[in-house]
């Protein structure tokens, strides 16, 4: 199986979200063994969920998950709100380690709220130093320097990274950083990468799709 997960962060009006999903859904094929994860911002969970639900193969996930079950946490979204509505969500992202200060205290805690409310994490890790929790099923490897620059690590340089973690069998390796049409071919041909995590790419569904071929 070949993750593609396409993280909208924080773009799109709710104009531009219909527009990209009718966009996708007219071009389209599910593939055996390719799966094919949105996570976009919050408000738009429930409406993608109603227009995805016929797409095979398509999931969808949240960009975060807040460290609070429930309750008098204003502004939080949390696992409880987010059950039944999304199968996995981002957790760790460098982007929220850096602007939200996010520490590995909290995201072990957010994993295992997830994990309780049958949401799979995609855990982020920024380099082999960053601690991985022990029940994660999917790995992502997101280079700080790689993420929304155009410069992509090398696939050569992510497999290195792969080996020098020494995962436990069965763990799904995703690398995401400045992927594209163009260089997705030359992870694939490794044979070691299970997925990617798209930012830039994944806004225009054309492109995001073109990946996934
Ligand atoms: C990301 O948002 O995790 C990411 C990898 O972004 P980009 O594809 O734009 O580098």
């Amino acid at each position: 199986m070949k993750y593609f997960i396409a993280n909208w962060k924080a773009n799109k009006n709710y104009q531009e979200m219909k527009d990209w999903v009718e966009r996708f859904k007219k071009i389209y094929q599910s593939k055996k063994d390719v799966q094919t994860i949105i996570c976009p911002p919050f408000p738009f969970i429930p409406e993608l969920k109603k227009e995805l639900e016929n797409l095979e193969n398509v999931y969808l996930g949240s960009q975060t998950i807040s460290s609070f079950e429930k309750g008098s946490y204003t502004g939080e979204v949390t696992a409880v709100n987010l059950s039944g509505l999304v199968s996995y969500v981002i957790i760790g992202h460098s982007e929220r380690r850096k602007n939200f200060a996010e520490k590995d205290e909290d995201l072990a805690i957010k994993v295992n709220l997830a994990k309780q409310y049958q949401i799979e994490p995609i855990y982020c890790i920024r380099d082999e130093r960053d601690v991985i929790p022990q029940n994660i099923k999917l790995l992502a490897y997101e280079p700080v320097a790689a993420i929304g620059t155009g410069f992509n690590e090398a696939p050569d340089k992510v497999v290195a990274v792969k080996k020098n973690l020494n995962l436990k069998e069965g763990i799904i390796f995703i690398y995401g950083g400045s992927v594209n049409e163009n260089n997705v071919k030359d992870y694939l041909a490794t044979g070691e990468i299970d997925g990617f995590l798209i930012g830039g790419v994944s806004l225009d569904p054309e492109r995001f799709y073109t990946i996934m071929c």
